[in-house]
Parts: structure tokens; sequence; C-alpha cells
């Protein structure tokens, strides 16, 4: 094998989309801090001017329409000044130690305390206090951050991470995607990537040292699969993978703002959201409404939960963008999203812990400002409240309960409010086995294919090692998700499907055959859900719902479906 030849690398999917092209690799190498007269003064300076540099980077973020960048750049420009770091490198400058030595005991500090705590959250904000360090010591070396002027035609950004302020910088129009070899699906690239619409493939091992500026590259961030120097066969199979998509997004788009039914029913396609940026390219793409506001998004990068006011803001921004149904979820914070100011206690199992409805009678007070802030929106606009992780009856009628006494202080208060509809994420094998026994209770069943496939399976969810187990089309989780659907129908209330499954291609036609009447998927997806219902809808799918449940494998699933989308 030559240093030219072809290298295949498997990451992990983080933003869908296929990108070729030549690529810009960043690696930040260390620079070399010089120490001065006085040390303590020329830190100060440092700090002042990074915490400035980060405050103007956020802006420009912010201005650009990228709020999630804004937000980690905010909270690393507060990070630039806290008494944490700032303390730390004083205390280290005035016991004798060099300015190079007293940054760098002060990260390898600061990190390892985040490090002793063993979650991703915590790995993301020790690599936020690297990233600020960083800068800190370029702007005392004299020597400029990396960022935007690296790229000047459309590249493939290739780095170990790529730090929120590069993605700040970068022109987005320049960029064709992203591999990194850190990061996971909480990772900051992940939600940065998805958010500006760019291909991105992380966590893939040894790109870095694989591949040099210019070589050409291929990513398809919806596999994982990255080519390094792709021979001419590979490229062709990318340029396929690209055209292919690009097939599929165009030939969807003709469904912007068209509704769309199955044996003369109507589905909703709903959008998946977490932030405003969310909510307005939802808006953009024609969805009907939210199927789910994953409200834990405002929890997490922060110190302590979000006010009732900004809840209360957030949640009827979103109502007032659609005609349709916003469904807002109570944070699910927990297993792989935890809030450390929330955490009860640290678990071995956090996927099987104190994790979404689980964890509110221990921070009752937060899910109290939050209802609150429900109800309130519910007020001004069509909102629906949907509940996560619950697996018994008793945990929903006890929720109910403690929503129904907010709503009746709020009343006492003579707080404008509407109590809306309630409903539950059917996401534990649990609930979809006892569906008729919950279904009086609440006002529609939302199913969450990414946790029940996961509960269904025993197949963690995160663990990459594990993706033949974690298929939502197993007749397995499609049992579950039947017996919801005929429970649904029992008693009247409806059933949509708000997890990944329903924006896989095979999944929405199964689904929708089932019974379900409402998909949500992430905005990009919507208007190809809406071209799959369609093509269903004239295609001969009568015994196709049947013949699935009935299969012995997930496998066998996949060509039952696509035998009945294909057929005329
Ligand atoms: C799900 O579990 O399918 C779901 C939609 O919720 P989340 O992915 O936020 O856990
Ligand atoms: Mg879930």
């Amino acid at each position: 094998m030559t240093a030219h030849s072809e290298i295949r690398i498997s990451g992990t999917p983080a933003s869908s989309g296929v990108a070729l092209g030549p690529a810009v690799v960043i690696d930040h190498q260390t620079v070399e801090v010089h120490d001065r007269a006085d040390p303590a003064s020329a830190f100060a300076t440092a700090v002042d001017e990074v915490r400035r540099e980060l405050q103007s980077l956020c802006d420009s973020a912010r201005e650009a329409g990228r709020a999630e960048a804004g937000d980690v750049l905010e909270a690393q420009s507060l990070m630039a000044a806290d008494p944490m770091l700032v303390d730390a490198v004083n205390t280290a400058l005035a016991a004798g130690a060099s300015l190079a030595e007293a940054l760098t005991r002060t990260e390898t500090d600061i990190k390892a305390v985040f490090a002793a705590i063993d979650d991703p959250y915590m790995a993301e904000r020790a690599q936020d206090v690297g990233e600020v360090i960083d800068r800190i010591r370029r702007n005392l070396a004299g020597v400029d951050s990396p960022g935007s002027g690296l790229i000047e035609t459309p590249s493939v950004l290739v780095a170990r991470s790529v730090t929120a302020a590069d993605t700040a910088l970068l022109d987005p129009e320049l960029v064709l995607g992203f591999v990194t070899e850190t990061g996971g699906a909480t990772s900051h690239v992940a939600i940065i990537a998805r958010s500006l619409g760019v291909a991105a493939v992380v966590g893939a091992n040894g790109v870095v040292d694989s591949v040099s500026d210019g070589d050409p590259i291929a990513l398809d961030g919806s596999t994982g699969d990255v080519a390094v120097r792709p021979d001419a066969g590979t490229a062709d199979d990318f340029r396929a993978r690209r055209a292919a998509a690009a097939a599929e997004l165009a030939a969807a788009e003709r469904f912007r703002g068209i509704g769309v039914s199955f044996r003369g029913q109507p589905i909703r396609v709903s959008a998946n959201v977490g932030s405003r940026s969310d909510v307005d390219r939802a808006v953009e793409v024609g969805a009907e409404g939210v199927g789910l506001l994953r409200t834990e998004f405002l929890f997490l990068d922060r110190t302590e939960a979000p006010s009732e006011q900004e809840q209360f803001e957030f949640y009827s921004y979103a109502a007032s963008s659609f005609s349709e149904p916003v469904v807002v979820r109570t944070f699910d914070i927990g297993g792989d999203k935890p809030a450390p100011y929330l955490e009860v206690e640290e678990e071995e199992n956090p996927f099987l812990g104190v994790r979404g409805a689980r964890l509110y009678a221990h921070c009752p007070d937060v899910f109290e400002t939050q209802v609150r802030a429900i109800l309130r929106a519910a007020g001004t606009g069509d909102v629906q409240m949907m509940l996560p992780m619950v697996s018994t009856v008793e945990e929903v009628t006890e929720l109910r309960a403690r929503i129904m006494q907010t709503a009746a202080g709020l009343e006492d208060e003579g707080v404008a409010h509407a109590v809306p509809p309630i409903g539950v994420m059917v996401e534990v094998p649990s609930i979809a086995l006892t569906a008729d026994a919950v279904a009086p209770h609440v006002d529609f069943f939302s199913i969450g294919t990414n946790d029940l496939t996961q509960y269904a399976m025993a197949a963690d969810r995160t663990n990459g090692s594990l993706d033949s187990l974690q298929d939502a089309l197993h007749p397995a989780v499609l049992a579950l998700c039947e017996r919801t659907v005929a429970a649904g129908r029992r008693h009247g209330i409806s059933v949509s499907v708000c997890g990944l499954a329903a924006a896989d291609r095979l999944g929405a036609a199964v689904l929708t055959a089932m019974g379900v009447d409402k998909l949500s998927v992430a905005a990009r997806s919507v208007n190809m859900v809406k071209s799959v219902v369609d093509s269903l809808e004239r295609a001969d799918a009568s015994a196709m719902a049947g013949e699935a449940l009935g299969a012995a494998t997930a496998a066998e699933v996949r060509r039952i479906v696509g035998a009945a989308l294909d057929r005329p």
C-alpha cells in the first residue's frame, strides 16, 4: 500500500448528507508562551482580550442565525474570565510558576476535575477549558487562532476536534462537511453540523494522520463512511450517493406545504426541534407543527435551570410559529443528556436510572417551573405537553395530578394559562405493553423508537458496536408499536412516532401502514417523509404491515416494506 492509496475509515454518523472535496486539516498545534516581567498583568490583558474576542465571535454567530454556536461561544467567553481559571493561574504565578507552567497546570487540574466525573457532558466541558486556555496561549504568543482564513474553496474540514470557535469563524458556504476523530452524538460538532445542515462524521479514528491538506476525501454523514483519497470506483460510489441524496431532496420539495394522507386519513408530518433556529428551519420547510420539542437542550450547557420566563418565551415563540400543535416535552435529562446541577447521584447505568420523568421527584421545583411555563405558553397558542420515560400508569396519574395542581396555582394567582392536551412518550416497553391501561389517562401517545429499541433490544443506543441490534424495524419493536397503535385506536387517541425510525424511508412507510397518524422528524426530512407517505398511498400496501409484523428479522421487515413501496 502506498501513502497515496485509498483509506477507508468508519466513524459515527453525526449529520446526514454526502460530501466529496479537498481536505483542510485543522490540527491545533501548541504554541510556546515565553515569560515576561509582569506575567500577572500580561495574563490579565490576555484574558480580557480573549473574553472580548469570544464575545464578538458569539455576536457574529448569532447574527448569522447560528444560535447554538453562539451559545457555546458565550459559555466559553464566560469561562475565560471564570475565577476557577483566573484564580488558579494567579495562584500558580504567585507561587513562582512561569506563565507557561501556570497555564498548563491550571488546564491539567481543571480537566482532571471534569474527567473525574465520568460522563460525556463533562468531557465536552473539559474540551471547552482546553479551547479557552489554548486561545489565551495564542494571544500571549501573538499567534492567530486557526479559523476561516484556512478555507478559500469549498472543502471538507478534517480535525481531531473542531472547536466551537472554528465553526463560528467558518463560512458555512465553503464547508462541505466535517470529519473529526473525537466527539459523539452529544458533541458540539454534531450539534453545530446539524444546525448548519452540513454533513458530518465524528469518531473517525486516525483520520488526521491519514490525510494531508488538499487530499480528496469523501464522507457519508448518514452511514459514517469516510474515504480518504478515494479511488475512481469509490469516488463514483460517493458521487452516486450524493446525487441520490440530492435527487431525493429535490423530489421531496414538491411536498412543501402540501398535506399527505394514507387510506384517506391525513398523516401529519411535523418537526423535531430543540432550539429557536430549529423552529425557524421547521417553518421554512413547511413542517406541520412540532411533534417533539426537546426542552432539555435548554437545560444543558449551563449551571442552573432556565427561568420560567425564559422557557415561556421559547415555548410561546415555537407555538406562534405554527398554526398546527407544538408538542413540548418536559425535560428528559439523564442517560446521555446529563445536567450536573440536576444530577441525583452517580449511577452505574444512567439509561436505566433516574432519567426523564423519574427525575422530577428529585427536583420538584424545576419541574413545576417548567410546567408553569408550558401552561402559560398553552394560553398563547396550540401547545401540547408530553412526558418522557414514563414506565407505569401510576407515574402518569401522579404527574397529571401535579400538573393540575400547578394549573390551580396559576389560576389562584390570576396568571393567564390553559391546560393543554397531555400525552406520554411510549419509549419504555412496559408502557407499550400496558397501553390499554395508560390510554384513559392521556390525550395522546408518541412512540420514541430510539429508546423503545434500546430497551426492547437491551442495546445501549450510544454504543456504536451494537449497531446491528439497534434497528427500530426489528419485529419485536414493531410489535410494541402495533400494540400501542391498537390501544390508541380503541381509546380514540392519536398515536405519533417521533423517534428516528419516522425519518427512515422504510420506517415511515411501515409505521404509517400500521396506523400511526403523525410522524415527527428533523426539519430536513419533513418533505422526504411526506413523499414516502404519498407513494405508500399509491402503492399496494394492503398486506404489508401484517407481513412485517410476522417477520422474524429486521432485514426481512426491510425487504417486505421495500417491496411494498415499489409495488405499483
Ligand atoms: C426517542 O427515544 O425515540 C425520542 C424521540 O426521544 P430522545 O431521542 O430524545 O430520547
Ligand atoms: Mg427517548
